[in-house]
């Protein structure tokens, strides 16, 4: 065995596992190391894998419990075994970590279990999880080490009263009554399992909007929906203490703006307002590697840090925390290193929150397109005018289409609809490739599919729908 390496990989999750095999790949000879005991990072590990296994089988029960009835479908009485959902999501994340295991396996990639940091341009030294370490030395040193759950000043998460994304992923009942600190992607995604399992949710959210950053317009109908499913909100408010009695929890809320604070009582609080980059122990600052003032490596356009031979990746840098842009970010930097002109298009990475309806998103918003003074067309088209939609009786929501007034190229596309995450593929390719509204819209759409209204969009653009 070897301690000699082309390149060392610290984290194993998608950004890090990716640029493991894509570096493999290349006939780079690549360690990676992770420290969780289990490959797959936050992503298969706490993230977006064991919530879409929650979110899909909450969707599931609910159908069962009040939307099957509308088709004619009798169920009787419906129920749900908490302990068995979450053994049957531990089942899924472990089949997906074992399969990355596999992988690496199957591309001669070595797994090195343990904590890494480095020592110096070059070396990374690793602290086993069975006991003793090992000095590896790598022509090139790849930090993918990812992001931890950011924390509220004065609120202990205890994962059982105060939990994070991660202790809400393992609730061992349906609370009674959860607070959902944050009107983010994973607070909402979250928030809708309980919901569905028979939780009151409020969400608590700073800003005057929940999901900030999304379209206005989108973001205003997604509000409406979660609103009629049940949610509530408190918007423009803060958080400012959580204090815990034996049976619950009692929330502090004031005014953003400052004045009357009030307590809601609850018996579970999730605090999910954000994700920190994940540097603790890493060497960085022995080995002179610069962090940004909001604690991210520092990286150029080719992921180099300021140490020559040092590169970093994923949610540590700068960009959207999400797992294929982790990916992406590891398939290219793996190409850079082996000699090629490895990139990423930032502009053309899509987003979905994985609610229902789901709500996903290319591009520029229309916020966005104002502020830059771009001339823009939008083509819109709802839901409750597509068959698929209306047979499936899943009619909430719509697509909107951004597109440049001079040269109908795709700036930006938007949709709130039941199955919105597939959807934007062909949107985020259309960016990635320059396409124009036309291209869409003379692209032949299977009938009678959803994506139906994506074309639709298309031809709203120059007013030439069909269907409405
Ligand atoms: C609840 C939740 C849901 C999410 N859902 C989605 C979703 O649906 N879609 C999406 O795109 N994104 C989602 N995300 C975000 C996604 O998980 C992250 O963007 C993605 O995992 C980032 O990948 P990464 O490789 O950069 O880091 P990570 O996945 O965080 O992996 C980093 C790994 O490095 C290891 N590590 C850290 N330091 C060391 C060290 N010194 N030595 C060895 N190992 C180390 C860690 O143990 C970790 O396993 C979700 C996140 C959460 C929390």
């Amino acid at each position: 065995m070897s301690d000699n390496f082309d390149v060392v990989i610290i984290g194993g999750g998608p950004g890090g596992y990716v640029a493991a095999i894509r570096a493999a790949q290349l006939g780079l000879n690549v360690a990676c190391v992770e420290m969780r005991g289990a490959l797959g990072g936050t992503c298969l590990n706490v993230g977006c894998m064991p919530s879409k296994a929650l979110l899909h089988a909450s969707e599931l029960y609910e159908e069962a419990h009040q939307g099957m009835a509308q088709f004619g479908i009798k169920t009787g009485k419906v129920s749900i075994d908490i302990k068995e959902l979450m053994a049957s999501k531990d089942e899924t994340v472990k089949g997906l970590t074992d399969g990355v295991a596999f992988l690496l396996k199957k591309n001669k990639v070595e797994y090195i279990e343990g904590r890494g940091s480095i020592q110096a341009k070059g070396s990374v030294k690793v602290d086993l999880n069975d006991g003793g370490e090992r000095t590896l030395t790598a022509k090139n040193i790849i930090i993918a080490t990812g992001s931890d759950v950011a924390q509220l000043p004065g609120i202990e998460i205890d994962e059982k009263q105060v939990v994070s994304s991660t202790g809400a992923l393992s609730l061992a009942k349906t609370p009674k009554h959860l607070v959902v600190i944050g009107g983010g992607v994973i607070g909402l995604e979250l928030g809708s399992v309980w919901k569905r399992l028979g939780a009151e949710v409020t969400v608590i959210e700073y800003m005057d909007r929940i999901t900030p950053e999304m379209d206005g317009e989108v973001s205003k109908t997604f509000a409406r929906i979660l609103k009629k499913q049940g949610f509530k909100f408190k918007l423009k408010s803060k958080v400012t203490a959580v204090k815990k009695t034996k049976t619950a929890a009692i929330v502090t809320v004031e005014p953003a703006a400052g004045g009357d604070a009030e307590e809601i009582k609850c018996d579970v609080v999730l605090v999910s307002v954000g994700r920190r980059p994940y540097t603790t122990g890493l060497g960085l600052e022995e080995a002179g590697v610069k962090l940004n003032d909001r604690g991210q490596v520092e990286i150029d356009d080719h992921f180099r840090t300021n140490v020559d031979g040092i590169y970093a990746i994923g949610d540590v840098v700068r960009g959207a925390m999400l797992a294929h842009k982790a990916e992406d970010e590891g398939v290219a930097v793996a190409e850079i290193i082996a000699g090629f002109a490895g990139h990423v298009n930032y502009d053309a990475i899509p987003g979905v929150i994985y609610t229902m309806p789901e709500v996903a998103s290319v591009g520029k918003t229309e916020e966005q397109l104002k502020d830059a003074g771009t001339a823009y067309a939008v083509g819109k088209f709802p839901f409750t005018a597509n068959s698929r939609a209306k047979a499936n009786r899943q009619t909430d929501g719509f697509v909107k289409l951004l597109s440049c007034a001079t040269s109908d190229k795709v700036l930006g596309a938007h949709i709130i609809g039941a199955d919105a995450g597939n959807m934007i593929a062909e949107l985020a390719l259309a960016v990635e490739k320059g396409l124009t509204a036309e291209d869409i819209a003379y692209t032949s759409h299977a009938h009678p599919t959803e994506t139906e209204a994506v074309r639709e969009a298309a031809m709203a653009t120059d007013g030439r729908a069909i269907h409405m």
